[in-house]
C-alpha cells in the first residue's frame, strides 16, 4: 500500500479493506473494501496521503515471504499510543490463540525485539494482549 515497499503485496489487500482512513480524498469506514480496490488499488499514482504513508512491516521486508497478512491473518505495524512498540492486528477473531498464531506472534517479536500489542479488528481500541518484553 506504501510508496516505497521492500516486497510488492501481490495478491494481499488486506489493508484496503480492513483500515480505516481519513483521508478528505477517501474517507473510509474499517471493515469496508475500498471503493478504488479491484485486487490491486486501481488509483495507484494518485492514491491518498494516508495510504501512501501506511506502513506495513511484511512490505517493508520483515518476516517470512509466507507471514503476508492474507496468510496469517494479521497486519504488523507501529503500535501509535507506545513508543517503541508495534502490534498485530487480527483480522480473523480467535487467531492469536491457534498454534499457528502463537507461533507468528513469539516469532515476530523475537524478530522485532520489541513488544507487540495485540488488537483486534473488531475492537480496535481494547488491546487484546501483549507478547514478548513488556512495555
Ligand atoms: S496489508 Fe501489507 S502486504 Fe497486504 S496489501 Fe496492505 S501493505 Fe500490502
Ligand atoms: S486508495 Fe488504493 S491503496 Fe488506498 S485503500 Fe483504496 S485501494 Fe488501498
Amino acid at each position: 500500500m506504501s510508496a516505497k515497499q521492500a516486497r510488492p503485496c501481490g495478491e494481499c489487500a488486506v489493508c484496503c479493506t480492513y483500515m480505516g482512513i481519513s483521508d478528505p480524498q477517501l474517507k473510509k469506514k474499517p471493515l469496508i473494501p475500498c471503493p478504488f480496490l479491484n485486487k490491486n488499488c486501481t488509483i495507484h499514482k494518485t492514491k491518498p496521503k494516508d495510504c501512501i504513508a501506511y506502513n506495513c512491516l511484511w512490505a517493508q521486508g520483515f518476516g517470512l515471504e509466507e507471514d503476508r497478512p492474507d496468510k496469517t491473518f494479521f497486519i504488523f505495524d507501529e503500535y501509535p499510543k507506545i513508543k517503541n512498540a508495534a502490534q498485530a492486528k487480527m483480522i480473523k477473531p480467535g487467531q492469536k490463540d491457534t498454534p499457528k498464531g502463537r507461533a507468528l506472534l513469539q516469532r515476530w517479536s523475537k524478530l522485532l525485539m520489541r513488544p507487540i500489542i495485540v488488537i483486534s479488528y473488531s475492537v480496535p481500541r481494547l488491546p487484546l494482549e501483549v507478547i514478548g518484553r513488556s512495555v
